[in-house]
């Protein structure tokens, strides 16, 4: 519970075993006692007691710990309600900190990102911008521009001082130092993306060539399996796995697994529909077999893809290799493994990351963005320094100038939510869950 009253609401259903006044109660501190209702014991509680304003909304807050179980819980909540407390909206609690001043919009929204994480690296980059080394890189590339907004002020305050010269010169070194800035974080969207959303991956094959022997053994490899997703195309099942770290989102897994009989095996029809779809091709081939015209017809399906081809069961006598010139036509990255013998994977996680140039980031050093309503902001930004620069060469008053560069300073202020519109935030805490 969170509020004025919540330490109200919690002294009429809590009785702690050894009873103190609530004045007395430090915060950061738990009590054990028992949630009562009518003189009867509901469960035995710890309750941790936060004071305003050193807690997460920065009100009053206090958590009960009861024990697990679906019952329990949902009944200790109708207590709390029957007692005066309302239930939160998603996302209310985060919402509270974010209105109170203690977390920015932008640090609100990497919340999600926390707990909706489903590999590794994301989590970090959810944490990272919860710290918020985001709002600060915002925050400096504001300060820039608010330097330079004194002088223009001046300017257009004291237009008898011919200052406006001297204005533009700087205005115009300021969007030189602050649009690459823009422009770095602009691009690491790209990662950004890729760290939430994950590498779109068709496993493509004609039949018995090894492509659900090559999921079971990415599956085995990662045990982590996160999430199911629907896919875009109809009927189709997106898996989430991490290959290394590096999350792919597995095309039609479904449909490869549940493809056995010799009729149903996934061919060609069906790759081209999951190739359509991929970011990154993985396509496989039986070693032991010479290309056939179907292997073509699948060959055909990764030019101009960013593909890596498998040629599988190297546990047996083998006919291709690597050499193949047909092979090194349609592309370079051709790593030879045994799905069976779950041999080569790590391969297949080096080609990847040469592929999408993983290895020119630090992902532990640097700012990503990962949300597509900070990069929109963040394009807006850049196309306003644009628009600042036309503006200034067409010899414009200085009023003018400023009125761009506000521009600038809104699209900015937009991300960590200095200057936000209730329905963008009533949106983005929409997409919370309850409880959070
Ligand atoms: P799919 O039709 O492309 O999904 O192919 P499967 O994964 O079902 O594999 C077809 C057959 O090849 C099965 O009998 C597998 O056991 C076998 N197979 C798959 N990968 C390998 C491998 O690396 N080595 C060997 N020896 N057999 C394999």
């Amino acid at each position: 519970m969170s509020g004025e009253n919540s330490f109200d609401i919690l002294n009429r259903i809590f009785i702690a075993k050894k009873q103190q006044k609530i004045e007395d109660i430090k915060g950061y501190t738990m009590k054990y006692g028992n949630i009562v209702e009518n003189g009867q014991i509901i469960d035995e509680v710890l309750v941790s007691y936060f004071k305003a304003p050193k807690s997460y909304t920065t009100e009053n807050m206090c958590e009960i710990n009861s024990h697990g179980g679906n019952i329990i819980v949902k009944k200790i909540l109708e207590i709390c309600l029957k007692n005066g407390a309302e239930l939160a909206e998603p996302g209310e609690f985060t919402k509270r900190a974010f209105l109170n001043g203690r977390i920015d919009l932008l640090q609100a929204e990497s919340v999600i990102d926390v707990i909706n994480a489903k590999s590794e690296r994301e989590a970090k980059t959810g944490i990272k911008q919860l710290e918020g080394m985001l709002s600060k890189k915002i925050a400096d590339i504001k300060q820039d521009i608010l330097d330079v907004m004194v002088n223009i002020e001046v300017a257009i305050d004291y237009p008898e001082y011919d200052v406006e010269e001297v204005t533009n010169q700087q205005i115009v070194e300021m969007l030189d130092k602050v649009e690459p800035k823009l422009q770095a974080l602009e691009k690491s969207f790209d990662n950004g993306k890729i760290i939430k959303e994950g590498i779109k991956t068709a496993i493509i094959g004609k039949p018995n060539v090894g492509k659900s022997s090559l999921l079971n053994a990415i599956l085995k490899e990662d045990r982590a399996i996160v999430t199911e997703y629907e896919g875009t195309t109809r009927d189709t099942i997106e898996e989430f796995v991490t290959i290394g770290g590096i999350p792919l989102k597995l095309i039609d897994t479904a449909g490869i697994r549940e493809a056995k009989d010799e009729v149903e095996k996934i061919g060609i029809v069906k790759s081209r529909e999951m190739a359509k779809e991929a970011d990154l091709i993985i396509a496989i081939f039986d070693s032991t077999k010479e290309l056939t015209a179907e292997d073509i017809d699948i060959l055909e399906l990764i030019k101009n893809k960013k593909s890596i081809i498998i040629l599988n069961k190297i546990d047996l006598p083998t006919v291709l290799d690597e050499n193949n010139s047909l092979l090194k036509k349609y592309s370079s990255n051709i790593i030879k493994m045994s799905a069976l013998n779950q041999e080569g994977i790590e391969q297949i996680e080096e080609n990847i990351i040469k592929l999408f140039n993983f290895n020119d980031i630090n992902f532990d050093n640097e700012t990503v963005i990962t949300n597509v309503r900070h990069k929109n902001l963040i394009t807006k930004a850049i196309e306003n320094i644009k628009k600042t620069r036309e503006i200034i060469e067409n010899q414009m008053p200085v009023d003018m100038i400023a009125i761009f560069i506000k521009n600038i300073l809104e699209n900015l202020g937009n991300i960590t939510g200095d200057i936000v519109e209730e329905n963008i935030i009533n949106e983005i805490f929409s997409k919370f869950c309850l409880g959070k």
